[in-house]
């Protein structure tokens, strides 16, 4: 099964009411275990719209979208939330940490509250941490640290709960070219270590041309390149 399989998945924002766009028309995508896709868009054409809508924090108007091969059509919020905890990690194009908490704390906490022993929660952050190049900032607070180790930082912290899928918007988008080579060619090792499903957004090319397969949102629709 495909860690994430989106089925004739449509949006449209305008609520029934005649529009011209529909952000999505229609939408087929599978994501594979061990498999990282780029999901190249130009701004506005929908792609943090899909990306909600994979994640579960949206709903798509018409088609389905599945989760570890479990169909999310209908089912409760409560186990939406269950599944978005369990099996779902989230990066954005701006990190999110916690500012008053360290940056171990900021990955620490969130296992926390999934309910991991601090013990465990601490010697996982720190391999995390360790694994990006970042274990010497383990105890500093946001604000110390430069844009680069903030995204991955914030990357350890959405891969702390071992999901299935990892969704990323334009993780590198706010760090200068070189910065994102960097950080960004150490998260896809991550990411292949860990062999999980991961859909990034992107418009950086070059970065796209690194994962695996690419896929492009066009008009409302997804087709492979
Ligand atoms: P992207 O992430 O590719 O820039 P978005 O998914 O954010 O695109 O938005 C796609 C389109 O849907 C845009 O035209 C945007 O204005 C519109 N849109 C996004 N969210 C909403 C919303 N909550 N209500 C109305 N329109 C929205
Ligand atoms: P990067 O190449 O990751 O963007 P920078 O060149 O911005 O890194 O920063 C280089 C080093 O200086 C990093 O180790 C970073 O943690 C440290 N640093 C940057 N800003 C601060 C700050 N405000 N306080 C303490 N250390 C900082």
């Amino acid at each position: 099964d495909p860690v994430l399989r989106l089925s004739g998945v449509s949006k449209d924002y305008n609520h029934g009411l005649p529009s011209e766009v529909q952000v999505l028309r229609g939408v087929d995508l599978a994501v594979r275990p061990g498999e990282v896709v780029a999901l190249v868009a130009p701004s506005g054409a929908g792609k943090s719209t899909l990306l909600h809508i994979a994640g579960l924090l949206d709903t798509p108007d018409e088609g389905q979208v599945a989760i570890a091969g479990e169909d999310m059509t209908g089912i409760g919020d409560r186990r939406r939330t269950a599944v978005r905890r369990a099996d779902v990690g989230f990066v954005y194009q701006f990190h999110h940490l916690l500012p008053e908490f360290t940056a171990l704390e900021n990955i620490v906490l969130p296992q926390l509250a999934d309910g991991t022993a601090r013990a465990e929660a601490e010697s996982r952050a720190r391999a995390l941490l360790d694994s990006v190049g970042v274990a010497a900032r383990a105890d500093h607070r946001p604000a110390a640290l430069s844009g680069g180790e903030q995204q991955r930082v914030a990357f350890c912290r959405a891969m702390a709960n071992r999901p299935r899928l990892l969704l990323a918007d334009e993780p590198t988008g706010n760090l200068d070219p070189d910065t994102s080579d960097r950080v960004f060619a150490g998260l896809l090792d991550l990411v292949r270590d860990t062999g999980l499903a991961a859909l990034i957004a992107t418009h950086n090319l070059e970065l796209a041309a690194r994962m695996d397969r690419r896929v492009t949102l066009d008009q409302g629709h997804v087709t492979p390149d």
